[in-house]
């Protein structure tokens, strides 16, 4: 690249605040053929809030809140954080709980005041060999409306089912509708369960979805998007998406993001706005075109 096309590349970034850490990766954007973007907090607002808290037959709602809080408060997980946040703005007072365990990708155990309680997705519900029973109805009702489903066990009996959403950010479908018109495919990668992300995948017209990907998985997932030498960009913000920002031919990191995802990035969008994705590879391809 000349250096006057690189320098004027990188100042066409400045202005809309879109990084280029470095000429390569400037470069790189002019080739991308896939973007994969990470669901939550870069396709969406990244702030969950619980909508729905369903219970098992005669159980009161309050105190299911109260124990699977109890667990929650132990974790630094958003959803988590969401689920204390609900609890408190209820005024219920939460207990304390002991013997915590964090499963990544999974949810959180804890026993609280002799109970023993498992919060977390069907998949850690699976392992713990529990049965969902007749909350199995609710839980899908609420993936099938795009919300977060995090299901409760107190004493190895499925206790409830709790409904967060995370609203989609204003410029999730616009950015998704320029990256086609750039005729760039677009994938969605979460750790989130597949009925939620095709529900909001549809919502954005991505067509393409890879979900309930444990988070020590990302980078791989980008790695098979990278087949046949196709050049992928990854988007994301949160800890676990570090590896795949890394992985990928350019990692792109939301500026509201982790320290880690913008460390870690190629690219880093200042204005956390989805649409500065396609300003990006635009700007990319028309350095590379200047230096022809
Ligand atoms: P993401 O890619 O959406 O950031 P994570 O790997 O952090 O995903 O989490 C994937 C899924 O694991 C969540 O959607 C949720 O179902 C479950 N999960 C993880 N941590 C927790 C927790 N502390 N409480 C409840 N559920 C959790
Ligand atoms: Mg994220």
């Amino acid at each position: 690249a000349t250096p006057t096309a690189i320098m004027v590349g990188t100042g066409l970034g400045a202005q809309r605040g879109v990084l280029f850490k470095n000429a390569l990766a400037l470069e790189t954007s002019a080739r991308v053929q896939v973007v994969v973007m990470d669901k939550t907090g870069t396709l969406t607002k990244g702030e969950p809030a619980v909508t729905d808290v369903i219970t098992g037959d005669g159980a009161g709602e309050g105190e299911l809140l109260r124990l699977v809080a109890a667990v929650e408060r132990e974790s630094e997980h958003p959803l988590a954080e969401a689920i204390v946040r609900h609890a408190e703005d209820r005024g219920l007072d939460v207990p304390a709980a002991r013997r915590f365990e964090n499963v990544p990708g999974h949810g959180a155990i804890a026993d609280v005041g002799g109970h023993r309680v498992v919060v977390g997705n069907r998949r850690l519900l699976d392992r713990e060999g529990i049965e969902l029973g007749s909350l199995a109805a609710h839980r899908d009702e609420l993936a099938n409306t795009g919300h977060t489903a995090i299901v409760a066990a107190v004493d190895g009996v499925a206790a409830g089912v709790i409904g967060i959403a995370d609203a989609p950010r204003e410029t999730s479908v616009a950015a998704v509708t320029a990256l086609h018109d750039l005729g760039i495919e677009v994938v969605m990668l979460t750790g989130d369960n597949q009925a939620t992300a095709e529900r909001i995948a549809r919502e954005l017209g991505i067509d393409t979805v890879i979900a309930e990907v444990l988070p020590g998985d990302k980078a791989a997932k980008v790695a098979e998007s990278q087949r046949e030498g196709r050049s992928v960009a990854m988007v994301g913000d949160g800890v676990n998406d570090a590896p795949a920002l890394a992985q990928a031919d350019v990692g792109i990191a939301i500026g509201a993001g982790t320290d880690v995802a913008i460390e870690t990035a190629d690219v880093v969008l200042m204005r956390s706005d989805p649409l500065d994705v396609p300003t990006a590879l635009r700007i990319g391809r028309g350095t590379v075109r200047k230096m022809r």
